[in-house]
């Protein structure tokens, strides 16, 4: 077959664009894609948080179902420890002893505790003893956002919510089902008693509410001073709720009469008196992160035992016949 110059001519322009085609798919091939949607551009990367600025994480959902017997339990090693050699911190004691038992409160929790006050007798440190305990960290965070505040100096430094000599009554009744306005659970525990009773300030901290909701009518909220607990005294009286030497931004001292007991509230209406039986409710909300405040994501937490604890400080009150406010003696 004779090739004539024309078909050699043809041949070599095929063969260069068989040839240029191969090269342009290869240089698309590893040329990096940007995605659209990606505007970052390299300097702009250092400007975004850094993973020390980076959110960090933080408990999502808290409850505390410690009973009587194994709160005073773990308060009773640690005041009566505390001076000597070898003091027992009870919050230490209660992460040890639910965490050992997983969470789980049954009679191995007594136990638990019993172990760990002999294990730190002995002479080993908290850290030894709980360095395999994988939800110690978690309970230890709980409990010290709860009871952090509570001891000071061997000696509980916070007090009960009801004024010294004013009678009181209450039942377990976190988490009933309260009905006015929408289906909702009960978050906090009802104190019984007598109309214009001192109502107490549990611990230090800063007033963060003041004035009228409709569902706590008149309401307290104070928030303490690690920004951790915001305690909630609600459905105060009708006509002279508040201490009226405070205001929101204030800061009020653990004892202090922050306002009187009633029976204000479930109305939209300020200053009415909805509430049958008249009793304070009392709140304790836990605060991890700031967004847990209000909206969805908020732990209120069951208060009964606590409040049965704080019995043993009564803060002791005299009245003010000028301002018709009831102190702290
Ligand atoms: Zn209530």
């Amino acid at each position: 077959m004779i090739i004539t110059f024309r078909t050699k001519i043809l041949i070599a322009i095929g063969i260069f664009l068989g040839v240029a085609a191969v090269a342009i798919i290869l240089v698309l091939h590893f040329t990096p894609r940007i995605p659209p949607d990606d505007c970052t551009e390299p300097g702009q990367i250092e400007i975004h948080p850094t993973p020390e600025t980076s959110p960090k994480p933080y408990i999502k959902w808290a409850q505390f179902d410690v009973p009587y017997d194994i709160l005073l339990k773990a308060y009773n090693y640690d005041t009566k420890s505390y001076g000597t050699d070898i003091h027992y911190n009870w919050i230490e004691l209660l992460s040890y002893a639910v965490a050992k038992n997983y969470g789980n409160i049954d009679k191995k929790v007594a136990k638990n505790m019993d172990e760990c006050v002999s294990l730190l007798k002995e002479g080993k440190t908290i850290d030894e003893i709980t360095s395999n305990l994988k939800y110690y960290p978690f309970y230890h965070e709980v409990y010290n956002s709860i009871l952090g505040g509570f001891l000071q100096d061997g000696a509980l430094k916070v007090y009960s919510p009801i004024a010294k000599g004013y009678y009181f009554n209450h039942y377990e009744d976190f988490g009933n089902v309260r009905s006015y306005g929408y289906n909702r659970k009960h978050l906090g525990n009802d104190l019984l008693g007598s109309v214009g009773t001192p109502i107490i300030a549990v611990e230090d901290g800063t007033i963060e509410a003041m004035g009228w909701n409709q569902f706590g009518g008149w309401r307290v909220g104070i928030r303490s001073g690690d920004g951790r607990r915001y305690y909630y005294y609600a459905h105060l009286r009708k006509d002279h709720p508040f201490n009226n030497k405070f205001k929101v931004g204030d800061t009020v001292k653990a004892g202090e009469v922050v306002g009187y007991l009633g029976r204000s509230g479930y109305s939209a209406k300020e200053g009415v008196n909805n509430i049958d039986t008249p009793h304070l409710h009392f709140g304790l909300q836990l605060i991890f992160d700031e967004s847990q405040k209000e909206g969805n994501n908020q732990i209120w937490v069951d208060v009964y035992n606590i409040v049965n604890l704080l019995n043993k400080n009564r803060s002791e009150v005299i009245y003010d016949e000028p301002t018709k406010e009831w102190n702290k003696k």
